[in-house]
């Protein structure tokens, strides 16, 4: 069993390329499972909930929820039964974007349960065209504003990836997503076939 997990910031074709991979890996296996956080699951409805600004919870609740999240989502995942199970998101997401508030020790101990996975795929796309994917007739503050975060989002993840790579031994591959989703898919393929995943 193979556990690869997508990440990125948002609008950087997670949900597209977790599903692309999932179809080419059906080629080899049908025991492919796609799954994604926050999950659907009560809790993952609390955190939804919240990112929606419908709800508020402080930042250190809403951190001990996205990792009692975690801790269900691998709970409910009969991982024996798959030859691949493959998350649109996982703790690295969380800890690039609440550690703009949280320590990233504190995310890093709460998640510490979670299981490791074998390969992460990183989806290297700029936050200006993110935010072209995903925004239509928006004013100027407003873009500005998503601009700004997802910048500061993306270069924590680099820092974090950094981090994770050399003292955790996280397996992470970078994959240039600027291109056509075709591009994209064809780069996550050979990424596959390289590592032998
Ligand atoms: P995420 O899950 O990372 O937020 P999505 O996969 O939902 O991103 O993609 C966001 C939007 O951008 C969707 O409308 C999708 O069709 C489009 N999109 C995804 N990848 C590309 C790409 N490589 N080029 C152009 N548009 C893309």
């Amino acid at each position: 069993m193979k556990f690869i997990v997508f990440e990125g910031i948002d609008g950087s074709g997670l949900s597209t390329q977790s599903q692309l991979l999932k179809e080419y890996l059906t080629k080899r296996t049908a025991k492919i499972l796609l799954t994604k956080e926050p999950t659907d699951g009560l809790i993952g409805m609390l955190i939804r909930s919240t990112l929606r600004k419908r709800i508020k919870f402080d930042d250190t609740t809403l951190a001990l929820l996205f990792a009692a999240d975690r801790t269900d989502h691998l709970a409910n995942i009969k991982f024996n039964n798959y030859d691949y199970v493959i998350s649109d998101r996982y703790y690295i997401s969380n800890f690039a974007y609440q550690s703009q508030t949280i320590d990233l020790n504190f995310l890093i101990e709460i998640n510490k349960f979670a299981r490791k996975p074998d390969l992460v795929i990183f989806l290297d796309v700029k936050p200006e065209t993110c935010i072209e994917r995903i925004t239509h007739n928006r004013d100027h503050i407003e873009l500005y504003e998503n601009i700004e975060k997802l910048r500061a989002t993306k270069e924590n993840y680099l820092k974090i990836m950094d981090y994770l790579r050399k003292n955790f031994d996280l397996n992470v591959v970078f994959v240039d997503g600027n291109r056509s989703i075709e591009e994209v898919r064809k780069d996550i393929v050979g990424a596959m076939e390289n590592q032998r995943v």
